[in-house]
């Protein structure tokens, strides 16, 4: 009998009471844990930050967060963001979900390569070439399309909310390594480990792929949120509409050596500047003080992109799901589905012996 196929001795309860672990709660864990939840699994997530929490390196409090096809990534990838589209189109209907539906128009400063974000017009809606009067002579093309944007202020107590009516549960605490999680689950078979930048420290874990990446974003006050502006190439500059929150995100800004958590008004001062020449009908040059605000978060970024992969360590599967940098949210729902079908996998099994 092969190792996958040992019948485990120690099972102290039923399948279905046994709980997958979840390590982490951010976008990726609350997402995996209600899409679980939702095929009837029991699920608890474990976690140092929670729904709710604003530490800078809780990176799912701070995301844009708008669904932008990525470029340079494989098939499958761009899969889990064609997903995770689906599902938010559909949670846009209900305004407590925080999501959004909104225009969008991205410039280019070079012809599209073949594995750019225009494969990203399979998916979005309305999806047009806009003709050379409707941008600035700097930009080589643009696009015009509707896609989706979420605000995390809403969405991460939202989907605590949900995880929690379907009978999740959330255990705050810290943990050093996932053979704590092992002990603290002597029954569970199945581990996720989520847990983002927390995948560079974990004794057991110790990715060294993983590094942090600082983002610094201003938050302006407005009434004309329902258009979404991005500049596509060598300057990386956004204009991300929030309109339940009545206001814009400009950014952005990518940071490796500095990780503090005051903001820099140097780059808030270029983002205001860079976001106005983008879209001056919305950003004026000199906004007022009390119309502006600051958002830093610490993404969770990982050389050569996230991991995403299946384990099996003596009677435990152990999925790992983290390193989505500045993707998280328009990956989010994509990866739930995916690691959904790989605990049945590894459930099975554990079942069927
Ligand atoms: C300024 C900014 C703008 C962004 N804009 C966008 C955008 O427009 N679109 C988009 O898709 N994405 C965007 N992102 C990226 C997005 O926020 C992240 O990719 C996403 O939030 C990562 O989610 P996560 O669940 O992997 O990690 P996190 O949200 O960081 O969650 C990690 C979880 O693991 C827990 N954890 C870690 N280590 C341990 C441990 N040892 N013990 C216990 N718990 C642990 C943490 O407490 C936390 O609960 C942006 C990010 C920033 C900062």
């Amino acid at each position: 009998m092969g190792e996958s196929n040992r019948v485990p001795d120690n099972f102290q309860l039923p399948f279905a009471q046994r709980p997958v672990v979840i390590l982490g709660a951010g976008i990726i864990g609350c997402a995996t844990a209600r899409q679980l939840l939702q095929h009837g699994f029991s699920v608890v997530l474990v976690a140092e930050f929670l729904p709710g929490d604003q530490d800078i390196y809780y990176a799912s409090a701070w995301a844009g967060a708008a669904w932008h096809a990525a470029g340079g990534i494989t098939a499958d990838q761009r899969y889990h963001q064609a997903v995770t589209h689906r599902v938010m189109l559909k949670m846009a209907q209900d305004p407590e979900s925080g999501v959004c539906v909104v225009n969008a128009r991205e410039y280019l400063e070079q012809e599209p390569a073949p594995d750019s974000a225009i494969w990203g017009r399979t998916v979005v809606s309305k999806f047009r070439e806009l003709l050379p009067r409707d941008y600035s002579s700097i930009f080589h093309c643009g696009w015009a399309y509707e896609t989706l944007v979420t605000d995390p202020t809403r969405h991460m107590p939202f989907l605590k909310k949900q995880i929690i009516a379907l009978g999740g549960k959330f255990i705050r605490q810290r943990v050093n390594s996932l053979q704590e999680l092992y002990q603290m689950f002597p029954d569970s078979r199945v581990f996720i480990n989520a847990s983002g930048l927390g995948s560079k420290t974990l004794t057991d874990v110790q990715d060294d792929r993983c590094f942090p990446e600082r983002g610094q974003n201003v938050f302006l006050r407005t009434d004309k949120c329902n258009t979404l502006y991005f500049r596509n190439g060598e300057e990386y500059t956004y204009v991300i509409p929030r309109p339940l929150s009545q206001g814009v995100v400009l950014g952005g800004v990518k940071e490796q050596g500095n990780l503090s958590p005051e903001v820099d008004l140097d780059i808030a001062h270029d983002e205001i500047a860079r976001a106005h020449r983008l879209a001056p009908d919305i950003v004026p040059e000199h906004p007022a003080d009390d119309a502006v605000s600051y958002i830093i978060g610490i993404r969770p970024s990982r050389r050569g992109g996230f991991r995403l992969d299946s384990e099996q360590k003596d009677d435990r599967t152990v999925l790992s799901a983290y390193g989505f940098g500045g993707g998280g949210y328009a990956f989010s729902y994509g990866i739930a589905d995916a690691l959904t079908k790989m605990v049945e996998q590894a459930e099975r099994k554990n079942v069927i012996v």
